[in-house]
């Protein structure tokens, strides 16, 4: 009842507080984390077996949501069903060399010249259809499969990328990374080998991080970054705008560029606030000397406020939607012809 699921969540908050207490073990200092599931007798099941299984669906729900403890509740059944099946099928479309890359490609502002594309994963569940990254990305993250994911987006991007260079298509080519790859030395130098390798030349070669993956732990981060800028790959912080980053971390970064987040772009042209922080956030990066791309770009007069403004580069659907490999060559064509002579009317001056 009440009490006892009062009880047993005080409970279980002392013993996470516990397990959290760092501990030394000489020079190092290791830091634990736990989530904590609970499910009551006889509510939530009369059998130890149910009442186990239901704890564990209360514990994956925890987890997910970072709240460390949960009790049980049959509203979470569905999600951790749909989710156990997910994952399974992921490790199996990875394995399968079943996923999708497409690419969305990004115009300088100035000419609107394509400048480079973003690699972006795509997915089909055989039985529930097409899911989004922003759904099976969290999923590969919590259950270790993102390195394999990444791996593979890398790979089959810079077999890509090869074959644009030999048709003559001269672009560069953006990969998001995960958090978790900030925190996973020797993934970084998994993808150094990869760089050397594909003989991608690295000043062609762009890693997006979010502004959150970089804030959730900005010492790593700032290592990391550093790693990365040694071997000459860019680096850009995807999504600014969002995450809160302190203007002295943004310093450390050894960053290149800065995506504007598509919030911001949404409602350039009639939100004053929105204007205003783009405008800002336009003139800090110069003054860091970091190329601007603005993201989300649906219509011509936000393409012609973010140039008027200054903004370098542009990304969204009123450019292009992201498409497969074979489609780039083509669309860099089309638009050429489309743009050329319509560009004095977008142009700023
Ligand atoms: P993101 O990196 O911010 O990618 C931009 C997302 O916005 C993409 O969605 C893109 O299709 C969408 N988008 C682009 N232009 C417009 C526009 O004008 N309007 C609107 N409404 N949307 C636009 P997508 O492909 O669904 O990706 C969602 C997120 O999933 C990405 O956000 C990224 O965080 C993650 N993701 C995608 N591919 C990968 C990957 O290969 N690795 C990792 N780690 N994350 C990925
Ligand atoms: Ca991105
Ligand atoms: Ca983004």
């Amino acid at each position: 009842g009440y009490d006892s699921n009062v009880t047993l969540r005080r409970l279980a908050n002392t013993v996470l507080e516990t397990v959290r207490m760092p501990i030394e073990a000489g020079t190092n200092r290791i830091e634990l984390g736990g989530s904590i599931g609970i499910a009551l007798y006889p509510e939530h099941g009369r059998t130890g077996g149910l009442l186990l299984q239901r704890a564990d669906v209360a514990m994956y729900y925890a987890k997910s949501q970072g709240s460390g403890v949960e009790t049980y509740d049959a509203a979470f059944d569905h999600n951790s069903i749909r989710r156990l099946e997910m994952v399974s099928a992921l490790r199996a479309a990875i394995a399968n060399d079943e996923l999708q890359l497409v690419y969305q490609p990004k115009v300088r502002l100035a000419d609107l010249e394509p400048v480079g594309v973003e690699a972006l994963v795509r997915w089909t569940h055989p039985e529930f259809g097409p899911v989004s990254p922003a759904e099976f990305v969290p999923l590969a993250e919590s259950s270790n499969l993102i390195t394999a994911l990444t791996r593979w987006v890398m790979i089959r991007a810079m077999e890509d990328h090869k074959r644009w260079r030999s048709l003559g298509l001269d672009m560069d080519l953006a990969i998001n990374l995960s958090a978790r790859h900030l925190r996973d030395r020797a993934f970084i130098l998994e993808l150094m080998e990869a760089i050397e390798r594909y003989g991608i030349d690295p000043s062609h070669l762009e890693f997006e991080v979010t502004e959150t993956a970089v804030m959730s732990d900005p010492e790593e981060a700032i290592d990391v970054l550093q790693t990365l800028a040694r071997v000459g790959v860019r680096v850009a912080l995807d999504d600014f705008g969002t995450g809160f980053s302190s203007l002295a971390y943004l310093k450390q970064l050894d960053l290149d560029t800065l995506k504007i987040d598509r919030s911001f772009v949404t409602d350039i042209c009639t939100d004053s606030d929105d204007r205003a922080i783009v405008d800002s956030t336009l003139q800090m990066a110069k003054r860091l000397g970091l190329v601007t791309v603005a993201e989300g770009i649906e219509t011509e007069a936000q393409l012609g406020l973010l140039r008027e403004l200054g903004c370098q580069t542009g990304q969204g659907y009123w450019i292009a939607r992201p498409m497969a490999f074979e489609a780039i060559g083509t669309w860099v064509e089309t638009w050429r012809g489309r743009m050329a002579p319509a560009l004095p009317s977008v142009a700023a001056g």
